[in-house]
């Protein structure tokens, strides 16, 4: 049951059918590792802390930068030379002191991702290699923790859901993208530069998805890759598919 203050602080989730009462108590109950505190993490922390997502934990090992405050826009200039993982700790409970944070200063490498995996009920990435992607989905497969994912550059986002055990045809990271992707692929932002309210657009729509799928609402983006060109402001959505032979989530067994 929700006691008056948190009726009232989420009246507008329980306004909607989709979501609802109960929607919200399943946010509540939720907990979500969110890995990558940078431009995507950002508002994915705002959405999910003020969503009243009752776990949060925030795992990234990087310390706020100069050049980070033009679009990651939970950090404050005072915070350059802070951990990332701190502040952003600090700032989901000022936002929202009902929910339990953890800061996690650390890289969240493959051996440690799955059992950390294992104790979440969502993970949403934002880190900025394909080589960390790589190894955060296969933990997410093997600790069958649906995987937001959501990558950018220049005036590009992409977003997904992971979730290949939930269907036939669904796919992982890797059914799409190879283990040796083509040089152009592997530039991150650091190098090719980022319009700063993409962060904002991609962030957003990562936490609409753990959302939907914590409260169980409407269709996620499991088999499909959402993708916002900002230069021409036009969005689409593409189906995935799974490769049968994937290393990673070819041999699971799926429930449809
Ligand atoms: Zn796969």
């Amino acid at each position: 049951m929700l006691g008056p203050d948190a009726r009232e602080r989420y009246l507008r989730h329980i306004l909607l059918k989709e979501i609802g009462a109960q929607g919200q108590q399943k946010l509540i109950a939720a907990r979500v590792l969110v890995i990558g505190a940078g431009g995507v993490g950002g508002p994915v922390i705002q959405y999910l802390a003020a969503a009243g997502v009752g776990r949060l934990t925030i795992a990234d090992d990087d310390r706020v930068a100069l050049s980070n405050l033009q679009r990651q826009t939970i950090y404050r200039d005072a915070d350059v030379g802070a951990l990332k993982a701190e502040r952003a700790a600090a700032f989901a409970r000022a936002l929202n002191p009902s929910i339990s944070v953890v800061a996690l200063p650390e890289r969240i490498g493959a051996a440690r991702a799955e059992a950390l995996f294992r104790e979440h009920d969502v993970v949403v990435e934002g880190v900025d290699t394909i080589e960390a992607r790589q190894t955060l989905n296969a933990a997410g497969v093997a600790a069958r923790t649906p995987l937001v994912s959501a990558a950018l550059g220049r005036f590009e986002a992409q977003v997904s859901l992971f979730t290949p055990w939930a269907g036939q045809d669904l796919p992982c990271y890797r059914c799409l993208v190879p283990e040796t992707p083509p040089r152009e692929a592997v530039i991150a932002c650091a190098e090719e530069g980022v319009v700063g309210p993409l962060v904002g657009v991609a962030g957003s729509i990562a936490a609409l998805e753990a959302v939907k799928a914590i409260a169980g609402a409407g269709e996620t983006l499991a088999g499909r890759l959402f993708i916002f060109d900002g230069l021409r402001l036009m969005a689409r959505t593409v189906r995935l598919r799974r490769d049968p032979d994937c290393s990673v989530c070819g041999s699971i067994a799926r429930s449809v």
